[in-house]
């Protein structure tokens, strides 16, 4: 099957099935893989063929006119007026994206199939709230092509490899609101990268001053490694709200990752490079974990929890990560979600 990326915001998909929501009579919840969407009732059947926009995409204002409220102007992203998606709860009931009949491609549709990605003929765009400054930095160049870029898959969307994902056991680790860093030596260069960005070297960039406040590049030297990264997220102030309270930044290692070798370290030898390197782990909640016979909706369900970081807040969710590294997926907590995106 089509894998599908998190850039990949409107797909085709098909309705699994349709359900009533007690004390509702204009609406109703519909499924489409492992997600949860309210629609006008009567509006779709179960079988129907539909675009699913997931929770983020922007979706322009042309296609969809009713997200925003009458008498209200549609929001602007990239030069496009239109509404970001967040998680909402209707009538009691969690809806997560938006279903738009296949009317909306009149165009296209003769040769599209389900999973099939339609955001780029239909302008929709994952929206990413704006970086601050000190985070955005001077630009170097292009993300190292040697190194993975770091991302997860919702679970969501992995309904049809279920079956197969839960016969395995995953590393579980809490997943950390901040930002991706990652911090590199390639060919003995030194490098400190954004998500999507090598940085240049600059005293405001934040990215820089925690890989220097850690002292990375000279760690790295004295041990003598060489193509190696080190990925982690970079959680304080300043950055994605700071929902952890923490005074000053920190950075938390998920990955190591061998150029050499072209793979991930494995979770035991990544603890101990971090020990050796005297680097935080992120918080591991279970070092092996089989799902069984837990169901996606299960596995959502455990996503909630409070933060190791700060036991006060919720934790936006979980990672996991198969022991090989070669599967690795999220789950977000909808208490988090529906607290958080307002
Ligand atoms: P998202 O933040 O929803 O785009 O999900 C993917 C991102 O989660 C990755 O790019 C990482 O920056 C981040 N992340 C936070 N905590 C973890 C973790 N424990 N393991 C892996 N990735 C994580
Ligand atoms: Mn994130």
């Amino acid at each position: 099957m089509t894998q599908i990326s998190n850039r990949e915001m409107a797909t085709i998909r098909s309705i699994i099935s349709i359900d009533t929501i007690p004390g509702a009579d204009a609406i109703e919840v519909a499924t489409v893989d492992g997600w949860k969407v309210v629609v006008k009732k009567s509006e779709y059947n179960v079988g129907d063929v539909v675009i699913y926009c997931e929770i983020d995409s922007f979706i322009p204002h042309s296609i969809a006119p009713f997200l925003t409220k009458a008498g209200q102007y549609p929001r602007e992203y990239e030069g496009i007026e239109g509404q970001p998606l967040r998680t909402v709860k209707l009538r009691g009931q969690l809806s997560q994206g938006l279903i738009l009949p296949m009317s909306c491609l009149t165009n296209y549709g003769a040769d599209l199939e389900i999973g099939d990605d339609v955001s780029a003929t239909l302008g929709i765009i994952k929206y990413e709230p704006p970086i601050a400054a000190h985070l955005s930095g001077l630009v170097k160049g292009a993300f190292p092509s040697s190194i993975p870029k770091t991302d997860e898959e919702r679970i969501q969307n992995l309904t049809a490899r279920w079956d197969d994902l839960q016969t395995y056991s995953y590393e579980v680790t809490e997943k950390l609101e901040g930002s991706s860093c990652t911090i590199a030596i390639v060919n003995g260069e030194f490098m400190v990268c954004s998500r999507n960005l090598n940085l240049k070297e600059d005293e405001h960039n934040t990215f820089w001053k925690a890989a220097r406040n850690l002292d990375i590049e000279n760690k790295l030297r004295i041990l003598n490694l060489d193509n190696i990264a080190i990925q982690g997220e970079l959680v304080g102030e300043g950055i994605e709200g700071n929902i952890y309270e923490i005074k000053g930044h920190m950075f938390y290692v998920y990955n190591f990752y061998s150029v050499t070798d072209g793979r991930y370290t494995n979770p035991n030898n990544r603890a101990k490079m971090c020990n050796e390197l005297g680097l935080n782990h992120v918080p591991v909640i279970k070092l092996m974990f089989n799902p069984g016979i837990l169901s996606i909706n299960d596995m959502i369900n455990l996503a909630d929890g409070q933060s190791v970081v700060n036991p006060k807040k919720l934790r936006e969710g979980l990672v996991y990560k198969r022991v090989d590294g070669q599967e690795h997926f999220k789950t977000i907590s909808n208490k988090y979600l529906l607290k958080h995106s307002t």
